[in-house]
């Protein structure tokens, strides 16, 4: 099936004292129309700045795209100007983040901001607006709809405002919504409610969902594929079955190693050594998970390991699964 998005030998870089550091360093995948695509790893491993340049929202003072495509539909967004840009977020890709309060306008009543986004990118009718806004909130739950639409963000809870910015988000019905840690700051009840709702939502549309997060519960809930992310790079991608039961790369398997029990209460510290090395300390060559790995070897240091097949479906980036290294894992299929 053709790809809705294709990401190609992405660069994402910010400028810091002069110097171009990779945030996203030659990330490559893509996503089906209707799928369920997760993006996985600690923070700090680069998810939300490839979530960020896919929308074309990078601070513009220091960060940019330096390298690759973002083709959806074919069409490559990457060199689009803010314009041009805003004609597809919101219409064709729409996005939702971690805190709601941070893209909501606290000033501006639920009701002014839904009503805008129908304004400025759908034909509703003037007199049909309000109406059309209130029938949103109750696709996403919201009963109330017609008292929420005179409130304003701060007067409702974490898991209302999420659900008022899902409302926002398909009021014209994109192909691809972008969920950036969409659950993070909500309680665990609240948390399942919310992806529930992505789900139904996601059925009723239509649509395809790019979710990102570092929560492997909620991976193994919602995702059809994954991709690992590690440092700025993909280091495994494949189907969600084959992430949690035929995990390959050393991270993959950490990360599967860390989930913490149903029966804690509290996430526990994952058991991995170490944290994602910060952008300005990346190693410069070889694999950027050399310091944290258990199976690290000498050359690790000295070779980039690249992106490739184990078996179909499946691509890894790990020395020990390049088909040219002495002591690879499996035979290249
Ligand atoms: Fe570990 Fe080496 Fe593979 Fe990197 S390339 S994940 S250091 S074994
Ligand atoms: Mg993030």
């Amino acid at each position: 099936q053709e790809a809705l998005l294709e990401i190609k030998n992405l660069h994402t870089g910010f400028n810091i004292g002069g110097k171009t550091y990779h945030a996203v360093k030659d990330v490559s995948f893509d996503v089906k129309p209707k799928e369920v695509v997760c993006v996985v790893g600690e923070s700090g491993c680069g998810k939300s700045v490839m979530s960020l340049s896919i929308m074309n929202l990078l601070p513009k003072h220091n960060g940019k795209i330096d390298k690759g495509e973002i083709l959806y539909k074919g069409r490559d967004l990457a060199p689009l100007n803010d314009n041009e840009m805003n004609k597809i977020r919101g219409k064709d890709i729409s996005m939702i983040f971690q805190e709601p309060m941070t893209a909501l306008n606290p000033v501006l009543t639920i009701g002014y901001q839904m009503d805008e986004v129908l304004i400025n990118h759908t034909k509703v009718k003037k007199e049909e607006i309000r109406k059309k806004s209130i029938s949103l909130l109750k696709q996403v739950g919201i009963s109330r709809g017609e008292q929420i639409v005179h409130e304003y963000p701060h007067q409702l809870s974490g898991g209302m405002r999420q659900r008022v910015m899902i409302a926002m988000a398909i009021a014209c019905q994109p192909q691809l919504l972008i969920a950036d840690e969409p659950t993070t700051a909500l309680d665990v009840t609240v948390q399942a409610q919310i992806l529930e709702l992505i789900t139904k939502i996601q059925d009723e549309v239509g649509m395809a969902v790019l979710l990102i997060t570092h929560d492997l519960g909620v991976v193994a809930e919602m995702a059809d594929r994954v991709v690992v992310m590690y440092a700025g790079q993909v280091v495994e991608e494949t189907d969600v079955d084959r992430i949690f039961y035929d995990p390959q790369h050393p991270y993959t398997k950490a990360l599967l190693t860390s989930i913490p029990r149903m029966d804690e209460e509290r996430e526990v510290l994952n058991t991995i050594s170490g944290i994602v090395p910060s952008l300005t300390k990346m190693p410069e060559v070889g694999c950027r998970f050399v310091d944290r790995c258990p199976e690290a070897m000498p050359e690790c240091r000295q070779i980039d390991p690249q992106l490739g097949q184990t078996e179909k479906g499946h691509s890894v980036r790990c020395l020990l699964y390049d088909a040219s290294h002495p002591d690879k894992k499996t035979e290249v299929r």
